[in-house]
């Protein structure tokens, strides 16, 4: 077992995720100088990161905002029934999926997410896609399978679009290798470790109508449930 990369990896990842995590007050103490760029480029929670910004949604300018309230408003929340179905493969790489797929990666920008499955916005399409960095272009997998998942296993917190107000510890394999398609239909393989693979593996979950909280122990999805509640106003 590969303990020192392990710590390392946690420990990033947990100073990431803290400076996320919602503030009582909702605003907490502003970090300075080369720890506000870290703080911002860092801004996002691993699942599909609707949570990147709830330390902060005041750090969004007002039509940044307005744009992410749009988004999150075409996203599938937890109650309807899209979000347990198993999606189909993709057989037509046409225009139309591809369109599709703009159309994804828009709205998982726009929403401040990581990741994006075709099940949450209610199209039935083995289609992914996500985003770990910021800067770089949205990825997207069509068809994605796990061809292997390593044995080391890390815990980590995760949001989920269509989950609002929940953040529970999902444990998964840190590293996997996937085989996709392109948006053309061209093979893919897709070696990925740490937050990358987490955001993958979530979203195949979608595809498959499994849910973060078919994850947990007891305890938490009680928690994650009345975390629900609330934010659904039921
Ligand atoms: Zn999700």
């Amino acid at each position: 077992m590969a303990s020192d990369t392990r710590t390392e990896r946690e420990g990033e990842a947990e100073v990431a995720l803290l400076e996320r995590r919602p503030r009582s007050d909702g605003r907490g103490p502003e970090p300075a100088g080369a720890g506000a760029a870290d703080a911002a480029g860092g801004a996002q929670v691993a699942g599909d990161g609707q949570q990147a910004v709830e330390g902060g949604p005041d750090e969004l300018d007002p039509q940044a905002q307005a744009r992410r309230a749009a988004a999150l408003a075409q996203v599938r929340k937890f109650g309807d029934p899209v979000l347990r179905a198993r999606a189909r493969p993709v057989e037509r790489f046409d225009g139309a999926l591809r369109d599709e797929i703009r159309r994804m990666g828009e709205l998982m920008v726009d929403a401040v997410g990581v990741g994006l499955a075709a099940t949450q916005i209610g199209i039935l399409h083995r289609v992914l896609v996500y985003r770990v960095q910021q800067q770089s272009p949205v990825a997207a997998l069509v068809n994605p399978e796990i061809e292997w998942a390593g044995e080391e296993l890390e815990t980590l917190e995760e949001g989920c679009l269509s989950l609002p107000g929940v953040h529970v510890d999902v444990e998964r394999p840190v590293s996997v290798i996937v085989s996709a398609r392109d948006e053309r239909g061209r093979p893919l393989r897709v070696e990925a470790a740490g937050l990358e693979a987490r955001v993958i593996q979530h979203e195949i979950d979608h595809l498959d109508g499994v849910l973060v909280l078919d994850r947990i122990g007891r305890a938490q999805r009680r928690e994650a449930m009345r975390a629900l509640r609330e934010a659904l106003g039921g």
